[in-house]
């Protein structure tokens, strides 16, 4: 059993039902949408092509759907890219226009606005370095400090600049519309500043009458990282977008960041996902390099939920052996040190902690051999979760969404249970023993504990002391 899960994004090398099955059985356990590519019948495609293969292999896979944002870039460059020399003035202003080397079009509209004499900015994932020199009404201008060739619709990135633009976009609308329509179990806000960019979706949401999903806030962008702990209570989780984040801030920061980031979201009780480059080289190679494979167990000890893999499994050669590996190196990591990963959890002051932490003391008196459940949200599971248990998490579900939902959470395995509302406690432990015994969880005569905070069994609240098969 993997605690840690695995998130793939889905493009055209895993846009196939056979790809994604061999995924799915190498320990995926949400598939990403990434609304930054593809269309509505490719995100389509992909949605329908996730839900059957979870129905066939009877394992939850959750779908991730992440919007855009305000991610800034060029527009197109003559004759596709031009040489900018190091030394040089370039003129540079908002919209849409072809670039040139002695001229180019940023597609963020209040450039004029936010940057000033002083300012960096970089392009193409900081290969490309200019510093602004003069500011008129109409136009900036830019020296180039390090040059090289830039090429059409590159990311642009202002890391001394206080950016004021939102990033909830028309664009981000019309795919949120589609997304909660392919009925998708997670949303990514990406280039989130402060917990208004959160609230921003929520209230759309609202207004439109959507029934909105969890939402991630990606952190990528530096302001965020100055308003972190309202960010991670206005969302479901956080996502530590490394790509973009690596360019905002110096390099030599990610880690720091990386682990400040996860310590904050888990404490909290939210979601905590490692993202980008994390088999940057399987894109093209079939073994990792020792430095990938020591940054995912590292990633597994910072106490994320889950990791993410982008272009590896998107666009990559090898989508379903970088699935694999990721998952061996979980279940190796793991195996050798799970009393090394963190609990970061601060009781909130919540009913079900309060449930869950004398479980957790029973379980732990009696040796259990797992943890059972009962849960209707998933909230009871994911505080369970939240407190890393080295034993199991059996989380029995009526609800579908809950169900899939739960396929994002550390620990977690997802169950249905697919019992009539009223059915007697008898018939609901004999479930969950047909599970533990199925899944190779637990034996007969081994001791579990049930637990749950809502109504189940015909209490209002549980922790019951079980041994397995003597109900
Ligand atoms: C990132 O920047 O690390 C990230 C996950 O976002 P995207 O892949 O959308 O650039």
């Amino acid at each position: 059993m993997q605690r840690t899960k695995i998130i793939c994004t889905l493009g055209p090398a895993s846009q196939d039902y056979t790809v994604l099955k061999e995924m799915v059985r190498a320990g995926m356990s949400v598939a990403r949408l990434n609304f930054s590519h593809g269309d509505y019948i490719f995100h389509q495609k992909a949605a329908q092509l996730v839900r059957e293969v979870s129905q066939e292999l009877g394992k939850p896979v959750a779908i991730l759907a992440d919007l855009q944002g305000i991610k800034i870039r060029i527009g197109e460059v003559e004759g596709g890219g031009v040489e900018l020399l190091p030394g040089s003035i370039i003129e540079m202003l908002p919209g849409e226009g072809v670039s040139t080397a002695g001229r180019l079009f940023v597609r963020y509209a209040p450039l004029l606005e936010d940057l000033k004499v002083g300012d960096d900015i970089l392009l193409d994932d900081g290969l490309l370095k200019l510093q602004v020199v003069e500011k008129s009404q109409d136009a900036l201008k830019a020296r180039v400090l390090e040059g090289g060739v830039l090429r059409s619709r590159k990311g642009v990135h202002f890391p001394k600049t206080e950016t004021t633009a939102r990033t909830f976009t028309e664009k981000d609308k019309r795919d949120l519309e589609i997304a909660i329509g392919l009925g998708v179990d997670y949303v990514a806000v990406s280039f989130v500043r402060d917990a208004k960019d959160i609230e921003c979706v929520q209230e759309w949401a609202k207004k439109h009458n959507l029934n909105l999903p969890p939402l991630i806030a990606k952190i990528e962008r530096k302001e965020a990282l100055e308003h972190v702990a309202e960010i991670a209570k206005a969302s479901d989780g956080i996502m530590v977008a490394r790509g973009d984040l690596g360019v905002e801030i110096p390099v030599e920061m990610v880690p720091v960041y990386q682990k400040m980031l996860v310590e904050l979201a888990k404490e909290k009780g939210k979601i905590a996902i490692i993202a980008t480059q994390m088999l940057e080289s399987m894109r093209e190679a079939t073994r990792p390099t020792r430095a990938e494979v020591t940054d995912i167990a590292n990633a597994i000890l910072d106490g994320a939920d889950a990791l993410m893999l982008s272009a590896e499994t998107a666009i990559g050669k090898y989508p379903v052996l970088a699935t694999q590996v990721m998952g061996a190196v979980i279940s190796a990591t793991e195996h050798f040190l799970v009393s090394k990963i963190p609990t970061f959890y601060k009781p909130q002051g919540i009913l079900p902690e309060a449930i869950v932490f004398g479980a957790l003391q029973a379980a732990c008196s009696v040796g259990a051999k797992a943890l059972v459940v009962f849960t209707y949200s998933g909230f009871t599971a994911l505080v369970l979760s939240s407190f890393r248990p080295a034993m199991p998490i059996l989380a029995l579900t009526p609800k579908e969404e809950t169900y899939r939902r739960l396929a994002l959470v550390w620990g977690v395995q997802p169950a249905l249970l697919d019992l009539p509302h009223e059915a007697e406690s008898v018939a609901l432990l004999k479930r969950a023993e047909e599970l533990l015994l199925s899944r190779g969880i637990a034996s007969p005569g081994d001791p579990i504990v049930f637990v749950a905070s809502s109504p189940f069994l015909g209490y209002r609240n549980l922790v019951r002391l079980h041994r397995l098969g003597e109900s």
